[in-house]
């Protein structure tokens, strides 16, 4: 049953269609966030989210943009502003692995995850962070990995790994520079069933489970439900923190 717990609050999610965003998205409209509902290939997915938000009551706003870029990134805010007249929550969740081994990797592989996972999480930060101040107050929710933190894990693509490690020095970051008014957390999924994970062989999943106390994957809700606690005013003393969401894998 929803609470209503980000009630007229203003919300962007970068690459909702699909997903982790997906399931972030849908859950903070049912707690009646207003959502801008981002995608970069995904448009029919997108539209697809926006049309259940909607039929469920909500508020939802579907815009294209490819947070790597900028300009796109510039004009998604600003269209997020002239809509709904303010923004008070940012996830930064879009995210990409290319598959490859340290020695077949290439420069073109590692300049694209940086750009989609690092890149695009700073300037969305940028982009919103006047906006939040201004109105002071935001929330900054950085969707990194257990990738960035557990040498286990870091068995992924090392470009992945560098670049999910990158948020978590950017979360501390910007919790420090943008501290007192928003609150800037990062949450590290550990392995969730989502389109990402499909292309991992069948061993690598295996272990993930394994490693896990829970002894399971994770869900996309899962990871959502963590991002509607950071999201909410229930975490109103949280700052610079990196949650972990891993049924237990990597416990230290
Ligand atoms: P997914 O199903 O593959 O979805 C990735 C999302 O990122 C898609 O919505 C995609 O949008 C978006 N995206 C990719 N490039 C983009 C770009 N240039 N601009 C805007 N959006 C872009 O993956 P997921 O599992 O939901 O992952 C979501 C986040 O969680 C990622 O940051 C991922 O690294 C992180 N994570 C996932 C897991 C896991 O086990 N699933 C574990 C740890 C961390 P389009 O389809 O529209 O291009």
């Amino acid at each position: 049953m929803a609470r209503m717990r980000l009630k007229n609050k203003v919300a962007v999610v970068t690459g909702a269609g699909r997903g982790i965003g997906r399931a972030i998205v849908t859950i903070f409209a049912q707690e009646g966030a207003k959502v801008v509902v981002n995608y970069n290939s995904s448009q029919k997915e997108a539209s697809m989210v926006v049309e259940e938000i909607r039929k469920m009551g909500g508020e939802a706003l579907m815009i294209g943009a490819d947070v790597s870029k900028a300009d796109e990134v510039k004009s998604m805010i600003q269209r997020t502003v002239e809509h709904f007249g303010r923004v008070d929550i940012l996830v930064n969740n879009a995210g990409i692995m290319i598959p490859s081994s340290f020695l077949e990797s290439s420069e073109e592989n590692w300049d694209q995850t940086m750009d989609v996972n690092l890149k695009g999480a700073y300037l969305c930060c940028r982009e919103v962070a006047p906006i939040m101040l201004e109105q002071s107050k935001g929330k900054i929710i950085n969707i990194s990995s257990i990738s960035g933190l557990f040498e286990r894990s870091a068995v992924a693509c090392v470009d992945y790994v560098v670049s999910k490690a990158g948020m978590i020095g950017l979360t501390r970051a910007l919790a420090v520079h943008l501290g007192p008014t928003i609150n800037v957390n990062a949450i590290c999924p550990g392995t969730v069933e989502t389109d990402i994970v499909a292309s991992l062989d069948p061993e690598t999943k295996k272990l993930m489970r394994d490693e896990s106390l829970l002894k399971r994957l994770g869900k996309p809700e899962e990871i959502a439900y963590t991002a509607l606690f950071l999201a909410s005013n229930e975490s109103d003393f949280i700052t610079g923190e990196i949650l972990t969401v891993a049924g237990g894998r990597g416990m230290r």
